[in-house]
């Protein structure tokens, strides 16, 4: 193996998503797909998915719902969290942030996207009070659902969690009726108020913890196995990598692997983490560069050029790896990188 292997179990998200339903409501749970599958890959996610029952999907941009709805036929729901200009997918379901959203789309379908909290998209308050006081503009459409999202629920005591659902509760019960979608990953472990006629979950399929500080509750997905491209003895003294970032303390066997920021892995780890050969952990010492990255293999003789290296997976996680980066889990997955073969389970 001359590049990186990335390997996804699509069995493993398919589990996830299951687990998912199983907390929320069988029919009530979709799929975000967005940034190619956090990454991973929007198609073979959304297939695998599709063929497990899911029926509503996720996705930022219009290109990625063209392609997710090509590889999933006619049926579920490919919805556009950006929006995009009328007329212009008929084959997907805008997300409609604005009121001026809502009267271009006259006469199509659309989700209407409150916003509660995140002051991102979303009507605003004084848009909602708008419509409230006159809703011809939902009368002339076929709103499929109204959303919000939450902007704290991974911090499941943050008050505004509670105050995101009160507002969401209250502006929906001003509105002509219509299904409700709320809940993100972490907020379909906040409780009841946070149950919804359709669950938006993202990073729990992808097996990222939506209970930070408690024991992750999905599966792996996910496994990067890089090849060694040398081994180098040096001896105490001899400094590794750009900046002469680390200095070995001892006679040092450095394995050179095919891994680098070019790839996703990101520059902000370098000295930190480790990868996993022979069952044992190598210390990833230097600076992360480009294309390379450095492992002290001394105590793991056995090591063979050619081999390959575990740096992400069951032992080292996205949400690990993250946490040595000072960055979240979702960043390492969507940063992991084109020059990786991939393979699906
Ligand atoms: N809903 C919206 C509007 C989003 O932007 C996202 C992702 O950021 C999600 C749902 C899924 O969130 P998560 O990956 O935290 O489950």
């Amino acid at each position: 193996m001359e590049q990186g292997l990335l390997t996804v179990d699509l069995g493993a998200v398919v589990r996830n998503w299951r687990r998912l339903c199983e907390r929320h409501a069988p029919g009530a749970v979709a799929a975000v797909v967005k940034a190619d599958g956090y990454g991973l890959g929007a198609v073979p996610v959304a297939q695998a998915l599709h063929a497990a029952g899911c029926a509503h999907f996720f996705v930022a941009h219009p290109a990625e719902g063209e392609a997710v709805r090509d590889a999933i036929g006619p049926l579920p729901m490919v919805a556009v969290l950006n929006g995009f200009a009328p007329g212009a997918h008929p084959r997907l379901t805008p997300v409609l942030n604005s009121l001026d959203d809502l009267r271009a789309h006259a006469g199509g379908e659309g989700l209407l996207h409150l916003d509660t909290g995140m002051s991102r998209l979303g009507l605003d308050a004084s848009e909602l009070d708008a419509l409230a006081a006159d809703p011809t503009p939902m009368a002339a459409l076929r709103l499929r659902y109204v959303m919000t999202h939450l902007a704290c629920a991974d911090e499941a005591s943050h008050i505004l969690n509670g105050l995101q659902a009160e507002r969401f509760a209250t502006a929906c019960a001003r509105l002509p009726t219509l299904p409700r979608s709320l809940a993100n990953s972490s907020g379909l472990f906040l409780g009841a108020q946070f149950v919804s006629d359709l669950a938006r979950p993202g990073c729990a399929l992808y097996g990222i913890n939506p209970i930070p500080g408690q024991p992750n509750p999905m599966e792996a997905v996910v496994r990067l196995e890089v090849p060694i491209l040398q081994l180098r003895d040096i001896p105490a003294g001899a400094t590794v990598g750009y900046g002469a970032g680390w200095t070995a303390a001892r006679p040092t066997r450095i394995a050179t692997v095919a891994l680098g920021y070019a790839d996703g892995w990101l520059r902000a780890q370098s000295g930190q983490g480790f990868g996993v050969l022979h069952g044992q952990r190598a210390p990833l010492v230097g600076r992360v560069s480009m294309d390379l990255t450095t492992y002290d293999v001394t105590d793991i003789p056995a090591a063979q050029v050619g081999e390959t290296v575990e740096v992400l997976g069951p032992a080292q996680d996205a949400d690990a790896v993250a946490a040595l980066a000072g960055t979240i889990g979702y960043e390492v997955l969507t940063s992991l990188g084109a020059r990786y073969t991939r393979r699906y389970l």
